[in-house]
């Protein structure tokens, strides 16, 4: 089964509408998968992204997305802020500085931003947990599912929800929703890195 066949199969065994902790990028990432996912679970918001830097850009990404829940105007929906720390999360991806990106030092940041989201979620049992971050075309869907599965056995009280939010047209929707919206549109993916490759572009 692919990843997307087993998210399709645990919808459908899903008793009522369980809690759901997502792990949230940006505004932009966010707007289809919330409009979709709220048909089946009550779901909570976690933006843990010390990845984004400067700060500055952590806010505005933060200042989108609750633009976007004004809009949403659902009382169900929860926003949750993790603490900042740019300084140690950039220590951690610094071994793999020069890879582009893409590469390892991505999905040391996937697992890092995943890892803190499963840890909220265990400890204040939520029955699910995921992320957004499979919409964008330039995320690794299959690591980011992988690095789920992983998490989910070393936090079992919560179910890793499988997901590639960008297939099933999920893309496109996203995209047609966002021009509508007009939100605040990142041209970097967050950390320092990338930062400096797209300066150099
Ligand atoms: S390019 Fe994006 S996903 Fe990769 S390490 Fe930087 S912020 Fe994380």
């Amino acid at each position: 089964m692919n990843n997307l066949q087993k998210h399709y199969q645990q919808l459908s065994e899903l008793k009522g509408r369980p809690e759901l902790l997502i792990h949230i990028c940006c505004g932009v990432c966010s707007v289809y998968p919330l409009i979709y996912l709220r048909k089946y679970f009550r779901i909570s918001i976690f933006f843990s992204n010390s990845n984004i830097y400067p700060y500055e850009e952590f806010e505005r990404r933060l200042e989108a997305l609750k633009t976007y829940l004004k809009h949403l105007d659902d009382p169900e929906i929860k926003l949750i802020v993790d603490a900042y720390d740019n300084e140690g999360y950039t220590k951690k991806l610094s071994v793999f500085k020069d890879e582009p990106e893409g590469g390892k030092r991505c999905r040391i940041c996937y697992r890092l931003r995943m890892e803190e989201t499963f840890r909220y979620a265990s400890r204040h049992g939520y029955a699910y947990c995921t992320t957004v971050m499979s919409i964008s075309n330039r995320k690794n869907a299959n690591w980011i599912n992988e690095i789920g599965e992983e998490l989910q056995k070393l936090y079992p009280n919560t179910t890793y929800l499988y997901a590639d939010f960008k297939k099933d047209d999920g893309i496109t929707r996203n995209e047609r929703m966002n021009k509508e919206l007009n939100l605040y549109h990142q041209n970097y993916c967050g950390c320092i890195y990338s930062l400096m490759e797209r300066n150099n572009d």
